[in-house]
């Protein structure tokens, strides 16, 4: 069971689905709808097409996802653990909620089936449909991390859109060896969230109940961003 920890957002559509979806987007179109989202202060797209095996495991039958990130905002993050600090992460998740409702309505006026995923639906794990994106890596922290950086919160929209540019290869794969020779994450928890073997333990991370950061702070990732880390990765197997 995972924490529920924000509130769920209001149905915030305009536009119903269209009775006959299009499937198929001009890239003029997806290029538009890409800068909008990023006008609305998202940090970028990512776009999952979910497997039958995958559909088979959740018991789903929708198969492409469009995946907005957007920044959780340094100053909260900078807090000490608090219910204001909840408070302020839950509003930011409110705001950003509405914007994918908005980004939904501009698919549903253009043809398309656009359906925002309950963030707070447990029946599918949005994390597992992030990494069948190949654009993201769970890190030894057990973040979800995409390159554009650590500390993103994630929205989804179903979509009967089927040519979107879904990647086949994950370049992120790295990461998981770099994690292993790093541990910082491990060393900084002040709840020791992790097991002997480096495991994270779920149950004892207070990250959702009462706003603690400190594995993102302390984190290579969050301090120097993705490619600084890749360069520093990529001399380090050279030696
Ligand atoms: S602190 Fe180190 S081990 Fe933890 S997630 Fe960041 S890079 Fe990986
Ligand atoms: S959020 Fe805090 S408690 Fe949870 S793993 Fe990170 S450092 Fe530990």
């Amino acid at each position: 069971m995972r924490f529920i920890y924000h509130q769920p957002v209001p149905n915030f559509y305009n536009i119903d689905n269209p009775r006959n979806p299009d499937n198929h987007i001009s890239d003029e179109l997806l290029d538009e709808f890409r800068d909008i989202a990023i006008a609305s202060q998202f940090a970028g797209i990512s776009y999952s097409k979910l497997s039958e095996e995958f559909k088979r495991e959740w018991n789903i039958d929708w198969d492409n996802i469009i995946i907005l990130k957007y920044f959780m905002s340094d100053d909260i993050l900078r807090m000490e653990p608090s219910k204001e600090k909840c408070i302020l992460e839950d509003a930011e998740f409110q705001e950003f909620g509405q914007k994918t409702f908005a980004l939904a309505d501009i698919l549903r006026e253009n043809g398309f089936r656009a359906d925002l995923l309950n963030p707070l639906d447990d029946r599918v794990s949005l994390r597992a449909i992030a990494m069948q994106s190949n654009d993201a890596i769970i890190t030894g922290s057990n973040m979800c991390m995409f390159k554009e950086g650590l500390n993103l919160g994630l929205f989804m929209i179903e979509t009967s859109i089927e040519n979107l540019p879904f990647k086949s290869e994950n370049e992120m794969l790295w990461v998981k060896d770099y994690c292993s020779t790093c541990g910082v994450c491990i060393d900084r928890c002040p709840e020791n969230a992790f097991d002997v073997d480096g495991k994270f333990i779920r149950k004892a991370c207070t990250a959702h109940r009462e706003g603690c950061s400190q594995c993102i702070l302390f984190c290579p990732f969050y301090k120097r961003g993705y490619d600084k880390v890749k360069k520093r990765y990529e001399r380090m197997v050279k030696k």
